[in-house]
């Protein structure tokens, strides 16, 4: 999934004596993409499975909105969703499973989410609302360990929420040990992430501050939010 660089893959499959079958793409960016050349000189003719919508290097198996995709030698089956935002076409994998598992590339962080790039605010947005209806127990493998300076800016924007207060300290310790906050859990997303709670009046007062005025729909809301974060806390 999303191999930026192939050493530590190419190290991690030599450790655990196994061999690779299948690389998934989320999006085009070098850092996501950048080690597929390198895994298919050490696994010749494995498919790449990527996005249709954009151009991601290496990529053998362009896949669009509600694929099913089933990994080789395997049974396990993920349904792709275009998400569209951070790039213009982005793409997720869902496995629907107990819990869930969603591999969401740079759409959704913890805490947090993706810059806009090649896409649009609106589409993020909306991408967003997508993933946010996913059963709340689904497990998201956001692509980048941003957790703790995101939690930063949820909290300029909720700053008496107890929800994210218990979040940011079990990040913290989580952290001091050295182990990754990722994967999150969606419902723990729904109760702190300010980018999915674009309903939430405390969140809309708060970017409504921002924005310096009033602010009539979510896309709206999640503009003013992104900005926000973009020119003042980033
Ligand atoms: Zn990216």
């Amino acid at each position: 999934m999303d191999p930026g660089d192939e050493e530590p893959a190419l190290e991690r499959l030599q450790a655990e004596g196994l061999q690779l079958a299948a690389i998934l793409i989320t999006h085009k960016h070098g850092d996501h993409c950048g080690g597929v050349r390198g895994l298919l000189q050490a696994f010749a003719g494995i498919p790449v499975f990527g996005p249709a919508q954009e151009s991601a290097s290496g990529v053998t198996h362009p896949l669009s909105e509600g694929a099913e995709l089933c990994l080789p030698h395997s049974d396990i089956r993920f349904r792709v969703l275009e998400l569209p935002g951070h790039t213009e076409g982005h793409l997720a994998y869902y496995h629907a499973g107990a819990p869930g598992v969603l591999f969401c590339g740079d759409t959704l962080f913890a805490c947090g989410c993706g810059r806009v790039f090649s896409g649009t605010h609106a589409q993020l947005h909306q991408s967003l609302q997508r993933i946010a209806a996913l059963p709340a127990d689904t497990l998201c493998y956001c692509a980048h360990e941003y957790t703790q300076a995101n939690i930063g800016f949820a909290q300029w924007v909720e700053p008496d929420s107890a929800d994210l207060r218990q979040y940011a300290e079990r990040v913290a310790g989580l952290r001091e040990h050295d182990q990754p906050s990722v994967p999150t859990r969606l419902a723990d997303e729904l109760a702190c992430n300010p980018f999915l709670r674009t309903a939430e009046p405390r969140v809309i007062r708060a970017a409504e501050g921002y924005a310096g005025k009033p602010l009539n729909d979510g896309a709206a809301v999640f503009t003013a939010l992104r900005t926000w974060k973009d020119k003042a806390y980033d």
